[in-house]
């Protein structure tokens, strides 16, 4: 245990003894995240305001002791897992849509809001959210805000950090701290464009203010289906190139359609080697043109078919195909390995044959789909616990990727962030001058290294 059982007292007795977890099999619930990463903290306390959140990382300050955000948990790399022990700053409580000005196309959210609840209070008003993390469900905006999610919408619309118009946060010296609309002043440093992303290592999110835009007036989806996953690539390619602007430009690898069509019930004809599902919003005229262009690159691309969704229904059924990915995988072996690589889109086919081998080459599984759009796919090594040999070969096999990656040009992550899964190769991906002035930022912000210690950058 880091913390001494009086401090525990202390904090109890500042924050009243509700607030405070510190029994074992209720902290277990705080000591891991989406990733098999594991570590137990000390304590786990519940904030409900931003002078609560101030009080709290005072008194983790005061004492040394690592204090460490957490939004839903549902990170993919162990970015809320305490992994020195310490304080788990829960803010699920601080979950209020304080407010959403129709005129200025702002919504202003407390952190512990979950992002589709945004998404549904502002599609009400005519207003639309395009960031969609596929953990929109359950996950929330500040921990988007703190890993710069990325999504569906991201190929048109950018990344959740391209949302943010402005912060209040909590400095590791637990003062309040207002930026972007929040401020009338014009500030030179956009300390809140350095925190959107930061993974809760600079300052703790205690209220976001997220643009909106209208809500497209209609959509039209289509779905390609092609023989391997290059083709798939160079067709995805051509949907960019040809200037139609996708709203979303997913893929499926051949064998996420096997998993899918096993577990899901959906009809895709056998030897499928991949697909993509493409989407355009806009309003009416834009989608006529667009979708007959659309149509035009996609047959051009040698596809075996293309199909268009002619209404709700029919759309929905082709979204049932990406929408069960997840939960199918899931089914194939209990551990994963989620890589989510981002490459230049020129490189995309590259990539794309470097997966398809990497499998064969260490006997592994690897199932891949993403975001072809924005050149960010999901790399899956699917494994078990109980075969330490293969769980070696996979580890190797993740290796190769991010070497391969960097090599290309690409990064480790398109969304995920770094964590603890990714840190061991940040060495490979940034130099060190670059490293060492990323750290002189952590340590402006948080001089005695407070806020989730040891993410990101090898210590
Ligand atoms: C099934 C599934 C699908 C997913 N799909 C996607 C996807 O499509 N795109 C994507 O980007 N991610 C995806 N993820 C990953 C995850 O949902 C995102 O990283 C999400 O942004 C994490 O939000 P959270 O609320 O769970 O944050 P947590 O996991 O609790 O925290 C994530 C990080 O943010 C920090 N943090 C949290 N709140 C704050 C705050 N208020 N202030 C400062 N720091 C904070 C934490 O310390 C931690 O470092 C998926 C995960 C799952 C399980």
């Amino acid at each position: 245990m880091l913390i001494e059982p009086g401090v525990i007292s202390d904090l109890k007795s500042v924050l009243g003894p509700d607030n405070v977890i510190t029994h074992s099999s209720e902290l277990f619930a705080y000591s891991y995240d989406g990733q098999p990463i594991n570590a137990i903290p000390d304590a786990m306390v519940m904030a409900s305001n931003v002078q609560e959140v101030a009080e709290i990382v005072r008194f983790a300050g005061s004492h040394h002791i690592p204090l460490v955000a957490r939004g839903a948990g549902s990170g993919m790399t162990g970015g809320s897992v305490p992994e020195k022990g310490g304080i788990v700053l829960n803010l699920e409580l601080m979950n209020r849509i304080i407010h959403i000005n129709e005129e200025d196309l702002i919504g202003y959210v407390q952190p512990g809001v979950i992002t589709g609840e945004f998404q549904k209070e502002a599609a009400g008003r005519g207003l639309f959210y395009p960031p969609e993390p596929a953990s929109s469900a359950f996950s929330t905006i500040g921990g988007n805000v703190a890993e710069s999610a990325g999504g569906l919408g991201c190929v048109k619309y950018g990344l959740t950090k391209q949302f943010v118009e402005g912060l209040e946060f909590v400095t590791a010296r637990g003062n309040i701290v207002r930026t972007g609309v929040y401020t009338d002043k014009d500030s030179p440093f956009d300390a809140g464009a350095i925190l959107a992303g930061s993974e809760g290592t600079l300052a703790i999110i205690t209220e976001i203010a997220i643009r909106l835009i209208p809500l497209p007036e209609s959509r039209i989806t289509v779905l390609a289906l092609f023989r391997t996953l290059v083709d798939a690539a160079h067709a995805s390619n051509s949907v960019l190139s040809s200037g139609v602007g996708p709203a979303v430009l997913e893929f499926m690898d051949g064998k996420c359609i096997d998993t899918v069509r096993e577990y899901a019930d959906v009809e895709i004809p056998e030897g499928t080697g991949a697909l993509l599902i493409v989407e355009l919003d806009g309003d009416g005229d834009y989608i006529s043109a667009g979708h007959e262009l659309l149509l035009d690159v996609l047959k051009r691309s040698d596809p075996i078919s293309v199909k268009s969704a002619r209404n709700d229904e029919e759309r929905k059924e082709l979204w049932k195909l990406r929408k069960s990915l997840s939960p199918s995988i899931g089914k194939i072996a209990p551990l994963k390995f989620n890589e989510d690589i981002c490459v230049p889109i020129s490189k995309i086919p590259d990539i794309c044959a470097f997966i398809e081998d990497l499998g064969s080459k260490r006997d592994v599984m690897v199932v891949s789909f993403g975001h072809s759009g924005d050149g960010n796919l999901h790399v899956n090594f699917m494994t078990h616990w109980k075969k330490p040999d293969e769980v070696e070969r996979v580890k190797q096999g993740v290796d190769d990727l991010f070497r391969e990656v960097v090599r290309i040009g690409g990064t480790l992550s398109g969304e995920h962030g770094i964590g603890i899964a990714k840190r061991p190769f940040i060495p490979i991906a940034l130099d060190e001058a670059t490293i060492e002035f990323e750290k002189k930022i952590k340590r402006a912000f948080d001089p005695d290294n407070i806020l989730n210690p040891g993410k990101i950058f090898p210590e």
